[in-house]
C-alpha cells in the first residue's frame, strides 16, 4: 500500500485552531510502513516538510505553499503484557486513554479530553490535573531526519520537562509508536475510580473550553497558548503576592507561576479582540486563543504578540508558546 496524496486542501481543516492555508502536498500516512516510506521519500527530495497529527498544537502560516505535510493515521493498540502497551502513532490520545479506563488501566485517567494524536503526546510530555505522560512512558520508535536510521529511544534518552522533551529541541524526526506501563493489577474499585475521575475531567476541562466542540468557538484553539514561566524564587518574591507560585524543586529555588493570571493581571481580558480581527481570547480561559470565526493565522500570531508585549511590559517576564509556529 501507498500513502494517499491529496492536494487543495487547507490545513485549517485539520488543526484545531482553524488556521492554515493549501500546502506543496498533503500525504495521509495510515500504517507505519507508510509512514517511514512517506518520511523518507520527501526527506530525499529536501523540501520543506511538516507532520501532522492530529492539529491541536500547531498554528501554520496562511500560505504555507512550499510545505510537503505527512498526516500520521496509523492506528492499533496491542498489548504485549500487563498493562504494558504498544499504541501506533495515529491513534487518537484521547480514544487511548478511554480504552485504558476501561481495561481498569491506571495513570492516564486525569490526560482525559486532550485532543491530538498519541505519536504527538510525547513530543511536549503532555499533562494536565496532576498526570504527565512521562510517568507512564517506556519507549518510542523513532525514524531519525539526521541519520535516516530507526531508533528505539528508551525514557531517559527523551529528557522530559514540563511540556517539554528533547523533541522540542532539535531532535527531528518521526515517532511510529509508543510503549506505555500503565498500572494494572489495581485494588477492586479502582475501576470505577478511574471512570468517575475521567467523567470529572471531562467536565471540568469543557467548562473552560479545553474540550473540543465543534460548537463552541472557546474550543477552537490549540489549548492553553503559552506555558506557564518558569522563574528564580527571588524574582516571584518581586510580583505581586497574591501571584500563584508552585515550586519547582525541593528547596523551591525555581518556582511555576500561572500563566493564566500574568494575562489577566496585565490587563488582557478574558474574550478580547483586537479591533476587526477575527482572532480572540477565550471568553473563558485567559490562556487560550481562540478563532472566533474566520481568523487568519496572522491574526493569530498578532494576538499572540499584543499578549506577549502586555506581559513583557507589566512584569518583565517573556511568556513562550506552547503550539509549534510552522510555516511563517
Ligand atoms: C482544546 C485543547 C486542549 C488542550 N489541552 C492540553 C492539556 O491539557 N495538556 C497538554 O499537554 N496539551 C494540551 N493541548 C495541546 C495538544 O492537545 C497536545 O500538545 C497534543 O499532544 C498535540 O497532539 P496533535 O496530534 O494534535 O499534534 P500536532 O498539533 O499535530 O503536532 C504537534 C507537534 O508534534 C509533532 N508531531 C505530531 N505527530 C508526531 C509524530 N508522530 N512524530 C513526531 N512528531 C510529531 C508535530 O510535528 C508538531 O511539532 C490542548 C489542545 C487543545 C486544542
Amino acid at each position: 500500500m501507498t500513502a494517499i496524496r491529496a492536494n487543495n486542501i487547507a490545513l485549517g481543516e485539520l488543526t484545531t485552531i482553524g488556521v492554515g492555508g493549501v500546502p506543496a502536498e498533503l500525504i495521509v500516512a495510515k500504517t507505519r510502513d507508510e509512514l517511514i516510506e512517506s518520511a523518507r521519500e520527501v526527506w530525499a527530495t529536501g523540501e520543506d516538510w511538516f507532520l501532522l497529527g492530529g492539529g491541536s498544537n500547531v498554528v501554520i502560516a496562511d500560505s504555507p505553499s512550499e510545505l510537503h505535510v505527512i498526516k500520521v493515521e496509523n492506528k492499533g493498540i496491542e498489548r504485549l503484557g500487563q498493562g504494558h502497551l504498544r499504541v501506533q502513532a495515529g491513534e487518537n490520545w484521547d480514544d487511548f486513554v478511554a480504552h485504558c479506563v476501561e481495561h481498569g488501566l491506571g495513570g492516564v485517567e486525569s490526560l482525559s479530553g486532550i485532543p491530538g494524536t498519541v505519536g504527538a503526546a510525547p513530543v511536549q510530555n503532555i499533562g494536565a490535573y496532576g498526570q504527565e505522560i512521562a510517568e507512564v512512558f517506556v519507549r518510542l520508535e523513532f525514524l531519525d531526519y539526521a541519520s535516516g536510521d530507526l531508533q528505539i529511544l528508551e525514557k531517559a534518552d527523551l529528557e522530559f520537562g514540563y511540556r517539554d522533551s528533547i523533541l522540542k529541541h532539535g531532535k527531528l524526526g518521526v515517532i511510529t509508536w509508543v510503549e506505555f506501563q500503565l498500572l494494572a493489577d489495581l485494588p477492586a474499585g479502582s475501576t470505577e475510580l478511574m471512570k468517575r475521575r475521567r467523567i470529572e475531567v471531562l467536565e471540568q476541562r469543557a467548562s473552560k473550553g479545553m474540550v473540543l466542540n465543534e460548537n463552541d468557538r472557546d474550543t477552537h484553539s490549540c489549548g492553553s497558548f503559552f506555558t506557564n514561566p518558569i522563574v528564580s524564587a527571588s524574582f516571584a518574591r518581586s510580583l505581586p503576592q497574591d501571584a500563584p507560585a508552585w515550586p519547582m524543586d525541593e528547596d523551591a529555588e525555581r518556582v511555576k507561576l500561572s500563566a493564566a493570571w500574568l494575562i489577566e493581571q496585565s490587563g488582557v481580558r478574558k474574550g478580547l479582540q483586537l479591533g476587526s480581527s477575527n482572532a480572540g481570547i477565550s471568553t473563558k480561559h485567559a490562556l487560550a486563543i481562540t478563532n472566533r470565526g474566520g481568523a487568519t493565522a496572522k491574526e493569530i500570531a498578532e494576538l499572540a504578540r499584543f499578549v506577549q508585549e502586555r506581559v513583557a511590559a507589566t512584569f518583565g517576564i517573556n511568556l513562550i508558546p506552547e503550539p509549534s509556529f510552522i510555516a511563517f
